[in-house]
């Protein structure tokens, strides 16, 4: 379901670090654009930049130059406190590792992200918000397992929920399907695509060809730089 609005713009975006007095130039003239809707594979070998983007997309790194447009805003020149409300209610991530808290409930992960929202949540809207979200996912029937009693599937759909719950603009995984064996790694990706026909915007980092078929676009990252962007 592309619906045409553009959720971001970046242009001539570039991430320098410094390392022994040497310029690695991790973003080198990024431009790209990403509508609503829209299912984005990004591949290329290690070290192409594909998290060095995905951090700078998330709101966990700034550029070094270049400019950034998100939901119609300029973000390029952000205070630290706006680039962190963004980070914790605009975007959801998902992890290769999961990233979930192992004292907690499934339930009580995938509500934990409204605890960083300004709005205040009751219990039961939380509990309500979090039982939707893991519905989403085939998960309402694990509410109160801990991690380590789940498959590394079913660990990944709930880290999913996750990163629904704030009904985020965009979600940024990074080789989410890289822990799990073949059969999960399907159903992911099933689920994935099941929530782009709800609507979800996603962009997506994988070494793995299959897991970048599942995509509309796929974008291949080199030095730095995007060498391929194909829309087929
Ligand atoms: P990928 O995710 O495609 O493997 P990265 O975005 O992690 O690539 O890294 C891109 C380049 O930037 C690499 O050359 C990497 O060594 C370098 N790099 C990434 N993060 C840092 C950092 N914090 N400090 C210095 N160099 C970095
Ligand atoms: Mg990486």
């Amino acid at each position: 379901m592309v619906d045409g609005k553009a959720i971001y713009r970046l242009e001539q975006i570039r991430r320098t670090y410094e390392v022994g007095g040497e310029l690695v130039h991790a973003l080198d003239g990024i431009d790209l654009s990403i509508t609503s809707g829209e299912f984005i594979a990004v591949i290329g070998t290690s070290g192409s930049g594909k998290s060095t983007l995905m951090h700078t997309l998330g709101f966990m790194d700034s550029p070094t130059a270049g400019k950034m447009v998100f939901e119609e805003q300029d973000v390029s020149n952000i205070s630290r406190s706006l680039r962190a409300q963004f980070r914790a209610t605009r975007i959801g991530f998902v992890f290769q590792a999961f990233n979930l808290l192992p004292r907690l409930s499934v339930l009580d992960n995938v509500v934990l992200p409204l605890t960083y929202s300004r709005a205040r949540f009751s219990r039961k809207e939380k509990m309500a918000r979090g039982t939707s979200v893991l519905e989403r996912v085939n998960m309402a029937h694990r509410l109160t397992h801990r991690p380590s009693q789940l498959s590394g599937g079913e660990r990944q759909r709930v880290a999913i929920a996750r990163s629904l719950i704030n009904q985020p603009s965009l979600i940024l995984a990074d080789e989410p399907t890289g822990n799990l064996d073949t059969s999960n790694r399907g159903r992911v990706m099933e689920l994935f695509s099941s929530l782009i026909e709800e609507g979800i915007t996603l962009v997506l980092v994988t070494h793995d060809d299959e897991v970048a078929n599942y995509a509309q676009r796929r974008i291949c990252m080199q030095d730095g730089k995007i060498i391929e962007d194909d829309q087929g």
